[in-house]
């Protein structure tokens, strides 16, 4: 098959490959475009099941390209969901130090977000905290006013009907198995058949390693998945909480602790925990992917992660076996929270890059194979981040200064 030139295939239907998709075509109008996923709708897996939050930035090391691209995705977002008239609600953000000890905490974080120019930041005591948030308990709060709620999948869904409107094509339920080049270019093996074209980038969330390893990876990082359960406050108790309120994360982990989220739907989430997923789109608690487990417990990277922090493990699959023990991190920073209050809201799995040596990676990770660009460990903010990271990928694509 005879390829145009300039041709791109995106694996990969979630919020990044589709932002990519759509940046190629806008920078490169009438290019053959194709976008290629394994299930039948687009955004099935993180994009469809994460909390919602644009995140401000406060979090990030200053210089990352989470940092960066956060930023610059956060705007982006803000004016796409304008321009299309997709919910966005700025409902602004509590980060709580919940005893005095977390003080010191929350003020190198507050130095962070400075660092960052999380626009309009302010330390909040008690009385100016009950202001905001009248039934969250705290000694003091960093107050991030234009952090904002989205709903990812129906961004997904628009950016998916406007890559078919610039003339690129959506190929679902087909499933990419494998990469090969020769005299005639790049061929992207397909479970529908070959795809000839000139450049390919994978942007696999949960099997972002085993697309890079197809195109001729290492195996470094690998990708751990992480489930977080949530919960749903009662609608008759969503008024607990008026918008996104979080503890003081722990800053060994990148996952945030279990906050509350003001959805634009209305209602509020309870959650993420982080528990290991026992497969990689093992969304239930009990499922178990034999294949994927076996890789995992393969993984050297992974014996020395739970060797040096099995005590936070321990912890995490608590709040997931007792609902007693997720209320209580709740209640702790929102104390009139009751048993009755949470009603079981669907999990989501994130995809955590883990090197040999055992760390989280913290930052966005991209590898260059040649022919194929291979997205590696794109986790949250990677939502708020999807409009910039597309121009990310792309200029690296067109050959322009990253
Ligand atoms: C619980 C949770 C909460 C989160 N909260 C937030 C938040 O509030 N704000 C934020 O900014 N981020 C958040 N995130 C992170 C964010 O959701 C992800 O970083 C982002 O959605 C990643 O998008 P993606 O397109 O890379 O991956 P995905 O949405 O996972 O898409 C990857 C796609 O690749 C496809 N695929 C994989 N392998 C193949 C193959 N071989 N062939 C064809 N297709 C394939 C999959 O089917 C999938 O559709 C959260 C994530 C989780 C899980």
């Amino acid at each position: 098959m005879a390829t145009s030139r300039g041709s791109l295939v995106v694996v990969g239907a979630g919020i990044v490959g589709l932002a990519t998709a759509r940046r190629y075509l806008e920078v490169r109008p009438g290019s053959e475009v194709t976008v290629v996923d394994k299930e039948h709708h687009v955004a099935v897996h993180q994009t469809g099941h994460n909390s919602g939050v644009v995140h401000a930035g406060i979090y990030y090391a200053p210089g990352s390209l989470k940092a960066a691209l956060c930023r610059r995705g956060g705007e982006l977002l803000r004016a796409y969901c304008n321009d299309r008239h997709l919910p966005y609600e700025a409902y602004g953000k509590l980060v709580v130090a919940r005893t005095p000890d977390e003080l010191p905490r929350l003020r190198a974080l507050e130095q962070r977000a400075r660092a960052n120019r999380v626009p309009d930041l302010a330390l909040l005591e008690p009385p100016a905290m009950a202001d905001l948030e009248p039934h969250v308990a705290g000694v003091a709060a960093l107050h991030s006013p234009h952090t904002a709620a989205v709903d990812y999948g129906r961004v997904a869904e628009t950016l998916a009907r406007e890559v078919e409107d610039r003339g690129g094509r959506l190929l679902l339920a087909t499933e990419v198995t494998g990469f090969a080049t020769d005299h005639a270019g790049l061929k992207v093996v397909t479970s529908a058949g070959d795809l000839a074209t000139d450049r390919a980038v994978t942007c696999a969330g949960l099997h972002a390693d085993r697309l890079a390893r197809l195109a001729g990876d290492g195996p470094d990082p690998a990708i751990v998945p992480f489930r977080g359960d949530y919960y749903r406050l009662a609608p008759d108790r969503a008024g607990l909480v008026r918008g996104l309120v979080y503890p003081v994360p722990d800053p060994r982990y990148p996952f945030l602790g279990v906050h509350f989220t003001r959805r634009v739907s209305g209602g509020v989430d309870v959650g993420p925990n982080a528990v290991l997923a026992l497969g990689r789109e093992a969304y239930r608690r009990t499922a178990v992917d034999r294949h994927d487990l076996a890789e995992l417990l393969a993984w050297p990277g992974l014996r020395r992660l739970a060797w040096h922090h099995w005590p936070a493990g321990v912890r995490e699959v608590a709040s997931s076996v007792s609902k007693l023990v997720f209320l209580a991190a709740a209640r702790s920073y929102v104390p009139d929270l009751d048993l009755r209050d949470l009603v079981p809201a669907p999990s989501g799995i994130r995809a955590q890059a883990v090197d040999r040596a055992g760390r989280l990676v913290d930052d966005f990770v991209v590898h260059d194979l040649g022919p194929v660009l291979a997205v590696r460990n794109a986790p949250s903010p990677a939502a708020t981040s999807s409009l910039a990271i597309a121009e990310h990928l792309v200029d690296r694509l067109v050959g322009a200064p990253a």
